[in-house]
Formats: structure tokens, sequence, C-alpha cells
């Protein structure tokens, strides 16, 4: 659930609180701001603390004090840090909060994992913003909390039955390829062309459907960690060129320059770097379709290499930029698709790129395309 109070709409202290009759004197006095603070965060239906410059909890909501089995006595006044273990996702955190410079600095939906004493372990999910506030050591910070155990579980529970699915059906599908095959043997023999026709597209279905499969494992895979690399020394121009080369062959309606080149060797899983091209190359091609021009850059720095692949297509919405990274994310047009797809080609790649400490993003303005590039560090 979002919280009433967005992050973006808060830039101030004085906004956070009720507009209030101030006294003759004009000053209204730090109790009656706390007091208004305290009854706003009480009515968030998430987790909410205020803490102070040093990090002590100066307000938790009842929200807060509810979920982690905590009294009012117990949280105010404590530190922050003095109250979390020393686990290392604590320590990122804390270090995190200390490191939120003046002027309304945030950070959004840092993840991590904790054991409360009380109760139990939990998946949480943190906003942080400061709030400049008079002097220095006034200023506040705006925490909130959600907390996402739950669907975090179900989310491995489904990736779990996925990987079971996907697992069990690979068999049979593997043993009806053969089967096939050997029918088409049979039927060249026979001469019966309308089941020599009828039985290749039933070996192309099952190929479409083992492509399925297989994407499901990648993505399966990528959540549960178990995206294993098979590294070697490659040499990423020349995958790059033939990868290129292969996908020449296959379009009509594009052409493929390559810019740039590569010299040093590289320590990757060869087969996983060609799909991430492949992914790119794919969809620049596929939402594209009224330009005719793809243009993949190769540069290299002193600690890592970069392979971006530009297309000249509509583009993609600032909104939708960080979003399509996810998984089953696809853009519409209306009520439909611009093309056939899962949404998963950028999910896997990201992870296919992160397992190699590298990075995937993009660049893209409505209109005139989009730059899809990956780094891949040296030395791996
Ligand atoms: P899929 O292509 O199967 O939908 P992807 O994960 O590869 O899945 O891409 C997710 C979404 O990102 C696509 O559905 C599309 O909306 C958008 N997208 C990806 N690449 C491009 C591109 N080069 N230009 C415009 N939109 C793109």
């Amino acid at each position: 659930m979002k919280s009433l109070v967005t992050f973006e709409s808060v830039t101030t202290l004085s906004q956070l609180m009720i507009p209030k009759r101030v006294p003759n004197d004009g000053i209204v006095s730090y109790a009656d701001q706390y007091t208004h603070i305290n009854a706003i965060i009480d009515a968030i239906h998430e987790p909410v603390l205020i803490l102070n410059n040093d990090l002590t909890i100066q307000s938790a909501n009842k929200v807060f004090l509810k979920k982690f089995k905590m009294t009012k006595d117990k949280a105010s006044g404590r530190n922050l840090a003095d109250l979390t273990d020393r686990s290392s996702q604590m320590e990122y955190l804390i270090k995190k909060l200390r490191k939120l410079s003046r002027n309304n600095s945030s950070f959004e939906e840092l993840e991590l994992t904790y054991r409360f004493r009380r109760a139990g372990e939990k998946t949480l999910l943190i906003n942080a913003k400061r709030i400049a506030y008079g002097n220095k050591n006034s200023d506040i910070i705006f925490l909130s909390i959600q907390d996402i155990t739950q669907r975090r579980l179900i989310e491995r529970q489904k990736d779990d039955f996925v990987g079971y699915i996907t697992h069990e059906l690979k068999t049979p599908i593997t043993s009806s390829s053969v089967f096939i095959q050997l029918l088409q043997g049979y039927h060249e023999k026979t001469g019966d062309k309308k089941s020599q026709f009828l039985l290749t597209k039933v070996a192309g279905e099952l190929e479409r459907l083992t492509k399925l499969l297989n994407s499901f494992t990648h993505v399966y895979k990528a959540q549960t960690g178990m995206l294993e690399l098979q590294k070697e020394t490659i040499d990423l121009y020349e995958l790059v060129r033939e990868t290129v080369e292969m996908f020449q062959y296959t379009t009509t309606t594009h052409t493929i320059s390559i810019e740039g080149t590569l010299t040093k060797p590289l320590f990757a899983d060869k087969e996983r770097v060609r799909q991430v091209i492949i992914n790119l190359l794919i969809n620049a091609i596929k939402y594209s379709p009224n330009s005719d021009t793809i243009v993949v850059k190769l540069q290299e720095e002193t600690k890592k290499v970069i392979v971006s692949v530009r297309d000249f297509g509509p583009g993609i919405p600032k909104e939708a930029q960080t979003k399509i990274f996810e998984r089953f994310f696809r853009i519409r047009s209306g009520q439909s698709y611009s093309a056939k797809g899962l949404g998963l080609g950028l999910y896997i790649s990201t992870e296919i790129i992160k397992a190699h400490k590298g990075k995937l993003r993009v660049e893209s303005s409505e209109g005139k395309g989009s730059t899809f590039s990956f780094s891949l560090p040296l030395k791996m």
C-alpha cells in the first residue's frame, strides 16, 4: 500500500504539518509541531519513523509499533543504529541514512531483510527523506517502511512452481521432438508431402515451446540466484560481429552497422552475452518497424567495455524507462502491444549483465529512438 504522503510531495517540514492557528507572538512551539507530526504519521497506513539528525527516533507511528511489536517507550529516544543488529544490510541502511545530505536528499525503495527479535524475519522496502528545518541539527529524517515479506514469499512460491512446471515439461517435449524427427524421416521415404508439411509445422511449434520454456527457466534461475556463468576468455568484438552478421541475414527491413572496435580480451560467459546482444537486436528491430537503421557501437575504457544498440524507432516514455527491465512489463499502445513478446528479454538480459558485475541501461527520447547499452568490467 502506498503511503498517503508521497515523498516527492514533501520538501519541507512545514508541508508535513497541518496549518495551525499561530499564537499572537507568531511562534509555533516545537511541542505543537511534534504533536502535529505525530498526528499525521499515525494516520499513515505504513510503518513510519521520524528520526533526528543523529538518527535517534523522534516518533514512531502506531503501525510501526504494532508491526514490529515495540512499545512507544522502547522506540522513542533510541538511536536507530543501537536498535538494529550489526548485520551488513542494517549497517548499509545506517550508512545511507547518515549520508543523506541536507537539501532534502532522499533514497527510495531500498530493500533489505532483517530479523526482528520479536517479529521475526521481515523483508522491508525503505524510503527516506531528509527534511531541512532550521539549523542543521534540527533536520529530521522521514522514514517510511513497507513490509513486503508476504509479497516476496508469494513470488518465491510462484517462481518455484514455474521452475517445477518448466522442468517437468522439458522431458516430454524433448521426446516428442525425437519422435517427430523419426516420422519426418519415415515420410521422406514414403513421399507423403502432406504429412511432411504438417510435421514441419508441429516441429516449428515444438521449437517455439522449447524457446518459451527456456525463457522461463532463465527467469527462474535469475530469480533464485541460480544463474550460473561459464566464463572463458572471449573476443567480444568477434562475438558482436558474428551475431550482427547472423541478424543481417535474417532481417530484410534493417541495416545493422558496427561502429568502433574492441581489442582487449574479456572473461565472460560467451553464450549468455550473446543472448543479451540478441535480445537487444531483436527489440531494436521489433520496436522500430518504420525505420531501417540500427547502430551497434563498441567502446573500450580502461576498466570496462561498453556495447550499445541504437535504434531510431518511437522511443520509450520516461515513466516506462525503469519498468521495462522488470519481469513481464510491456508497453501498451492503447489496448494492444506494438509487437509480440513476453516482457522477459530485458529482465533476463539485466540479470545476465548483473551476474557479470556490469550494467544494462537505456537512453531514449520519444520520437527519436532508443539506445540500450551494457557495460562489462574488463577484470572479472
Ligand atoms: P518483449 O519484447 O518480449 O516484450 P522485453 O523485456 O525485451 O520484452 O522488453 C520489454 C518492453 O520494453 C517491450 O514490450 C517494449 O514495450 C519495450 N522495449 C524494449 N526495447 C525497446 C526498443 N528498442 N524500443 C522501444 N521499446 C522497447
